[in-house]
């Protein structure tokens, strides 16, 4: 019996046609595209139905809104398929994987994010392979949590950042091995097994937040992070040196300790890719804690951004908002 796959296209390069003006998404291109192409009808793939969302997206123009959407679709057609695809533009690809990540509990299904840097229709396209490997891969190598599937690789979803704006390799998972790579043989790198939940699916809600990303560099004028802060931020991420430190300025942690008493989350985030911040490192990072500040770990700042979109929607206690954060939910923190 063959599995039954939902493909969901909200946009992106994968389904785009050149234009004078550049690639444009067209309604039910991809679908005509994805027709003529035998590969997709093989023996050994899966049936599938694609859904193709309107308006076409590029996904810069991602917000919450749209991942409410794409998780309130998948919801009603849970029971219908046995797995679902997500065809999404690259560019905020990992901050959608990782706010459906949280936005779905347990999931007993599993889900690929997936899309290209060249359109399906042109010439030299990645867009194949990611999508056919990705519909093998859902039917025949089922993980039941939300990855992102890319250049033979499949990742946790919340777990990866785009690297390369204009490489195949576009996506790496700094902080965590793949799941699975596509070599000759679908290769698994994690033995655990599958796991299917007793409980329903939950899906919650996520909305839009007063969230902000302060990226240090020597001699940032602290005026600035004033500013930031004399607007209504329910949160703010800042992105420090290594293991999370920032220059010791009075003025910085004065203004920190001020907001986080307010209730301000304030979270330490490393500009480096890789590794964790670590506060109790040096007196830098130190100062930080005790301004208040909670640590990132070594989450990307994309599941960072997701995870505070996702609690501040639940409209939790600061106490319990700030435990929750620290704590590893989906398989996004070390
Ligand atoms: N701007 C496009 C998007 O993110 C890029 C892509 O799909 O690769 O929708």
């Amino acid at each position: 019996m063959k599995k039954r796959i939902y493909i969901a296209y909200t946009g992106g390069t994968i389904g785009m046609k050149p234009s004078a003006s550049g690639f444009v998404p067209v309604e039910g291109y991809l679908t005509d595209t994805i027709a003529n192409m035998p590969d997709f009808y093989h023996d050994d793939m899966p049936d599938f139905e694609i859904c193709e969302y309107s308006p076409l997206i590029d996904s810069a123009n991602v917000s919450p809104d749209v991942w409410q959407t794409i998780a309130k679709d998948i919801h009603s057609r849970y029971d219908e398929f046995d797995g679902f695809i997500i065809l999404h533009g690259t560019d905020t690809m990992s901050y959608t994987a990782s706010a459906l990540s949280f936005v779905f509990e347990n999931l007993s299904k599993p889900i690929i994010i997936t899309g290209s840097q060249i359109p399906l229709s042109q010439l030299r396209t990645d867009a194949r392979i990611n999508l056919l490997n990705s519909l093998y891969i859902v039917a025949h190598h089922p993980i039941n949590e939300v990855c992102l599937f890319f250049n033979n690789y499949l990742f946790r979803g919340n777990r990866t950042t785009k690297q390369y704006a204009d490489g195949f390799d576009a996506f790496v998972s700094p902080n965590h091995v793949p799941l699975l790579e596509a070599g000759i043989e679908i290769k698994k790198y994690n033995k655990l097994p599958n796991i299917v939940y007793s409980d329903d699916l939950v899906v919650h809600e996520i909305e839009v937040k007063s969230i902000a990303i302060l990226h240090l560099f020597p001699g940032l004028n602290w005026q600035v992070l004033d500013n930031l802060l004399k607007s209504p931020l329910q949160a703010l991420v800042i992105l420090t040196y290594g293991v999370g430190n920032a220059q010791q300025d009075k003025q910085l942690l004065e203004t920190l300790k001020r907001a986080s008493e307010r209730g301000v989350i304030i979270v330490n985030c490393s500009q480096c890719l890789k590794g964790a911040v670590n506060m109790k490192g040096y007196a830098t990072g130190h100062a930080l804690s005790e301004a208040g500040v909670i640590s990132g770990g070594d989450m990307t700042t994309e599941a960072v951004i997701a995870k505070l979109y996702y609690l501040l929607s639940q409209s939790l206690p600061y106490e319990q908002l700030v435990t929750l954060f620290q704590t590893d939910l989906r398989g996004e923190l070390g």
